[in-house]
């Protein structure tokens, strides 16, 4: 069996120590003789899965407990409704930085909800390639909160930096870097992200909520399923939970753990995202980055080659070598290689030594 070489944007590489206790666990999960899938999601097996996934999400992002974690459905797209809806009233507005498509579906859906909303900054007019500068972020005491996507997944940028906003009222859409370094979580009142980047396979979103949030939903009139406090009150399993990807979730955080944590993966994320960004820097314009320098993503690398003939050659040649999942979103074109927490150094390398030998073979047609 030979594993592909997969910069997938999302879903994405799983770890495949993670994948072998999986298989090897299919059958007869913990000696129930039966596999997690099959069992009541209110039994005592995987009530343990469930709470140990908690446990180690808090452990691995050092989350106070003044924080609820939950793992709901809908993937990030059904945040988007859901913030506002709990959190905005007519006088508390919600203030969006739009950084790239995502940014822009999460204010869509407050509009829709006809709550108040305004744009602290956005770089659309240069086609998302940066992160604001903090100075340019228009920010006030009524904002019911700041909305930040603090990895831009399809643009290839990332928060550096995170705002500081009047009680800590900042909330993050963090689906594409979370778990990948260190995070201030004090500084957020919430932060969530769907699993299918660096948590595991598709089907939960992870929230991280500031507790006394909770207050601000009580007087709404919200439909159960859509209310936070629904959720924290009953650990997630108001309704039936999505047992499997919660029972690889935990296997993922048991594998970042076992590598030293966020700050051993943030490390290991740093070296791989250098080698392909070296290969666009050294080659004197052959690969040109889609990002500003300062804004640069260590998730997702974002490339364009000197014509759409020669990307569209890049991109044959590199899935004849192997290498999976390079497409640039169709919004920025050319190339893409997202090098998420599960994704090897090899692979890196090899995409790495892959760009240098494709521009060796193609400088002359320039
Ligand atoms: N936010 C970001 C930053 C994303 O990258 C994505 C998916 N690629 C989404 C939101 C939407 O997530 P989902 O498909 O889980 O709704």
């Amino acid at each position: 069996m030979k594993r592909t070489y997969n910069f997938n944007a999302g879903p994405s590489a799983l770890p495949e120590e993670v994948l072998q206790i999986a298989q090897k666990e299919l059958l007869d999960f913990n000696q129930t003789g039966m596999s997690v899938m099959e069992l009541s999601h209110r039994s005592k097996d995987f009530e343990n899965v469930h709470n140990e996934a908690q446990r180690l999400l808090k452990q691995l992002l050092a989350i106070p407990d003044n924080y609820e974690i939950l793992f709901l459905q809908g993937g990030a797209s059904l945040q988007f409704p859901m913030i506002p809806m709990n959190f905005l009233s007519e006088d508390q507005v919600g203030n969006y930085v739009l950084t790239g498509v995502w940014s822009e579906k999460a204010l869509k859906e407050a509009k829709i909800l006809g709550l108040p909303t305004a744009i602290a900054a956005s770089t659309k007019e240069t086609n998302y390639d940066r992160i604001p500068n903090l100075s340019e972020l228009a920010v006030s005491p009524d904002d019911g909160y700041l909305h930040i996507t603090s990895n831009n997944t399809i643009y290839g940028t990332q928060w550096k930096e995170y705002p500081k906003v009047k009680d800590n009222l900042l909330i993050a859409d963090m689906s594409s870097d979370i778990l990948s370094k260190p995070l201030p979580i004090e500084n957020f009142a919430m932060i969530y992200a769907g699993a299918q980047k660096n948590l595991g396979p598709s089907g939960v979103t992870v929230v991280i909520l500031r507790k006394d949030l909770l207050e601000k939903t009580l007087n709404k009139q919200i439909p159960t399923m859509l209310r936070y406090d629904t959720h924290a009150k009953n650990n997630s399993l108001y309704n039936t939970p999505p047992t499997f990807s919660i029972y690889m979730l935990n296997k993922v955080l048991q594998w970042v753990s076992e590598r030293g944590g966020v700050t051993g993966i943030s490390k290991e994320n740093e070296l791989k995202a250098s080698l392909i960004y070296d290969a666009i820097d050294e080659s004197n314009g052959f690969y040109k980055g889609h990002a500003l320098n300062n804004s640069r993503s260590l998730m997702n690398i974002t490339f364009n080659l000197a014509s759409e003939e020669l990307s569209k050659k890049f991109l044959s040649e590199a899935k004849e070598a192997g290498f999976v999942g390079l497409n640039g979103h169709r919004s920025v074109g050319g190339c893409r290689a997202s090098t998420y927490n599960a994704v090897p150094y090899e692979a890196c390398k090899a995409l790495q030594q892959f760009m240098l030998k494709f521009k060796q073979e193609n400088s002359t047609s320039m």
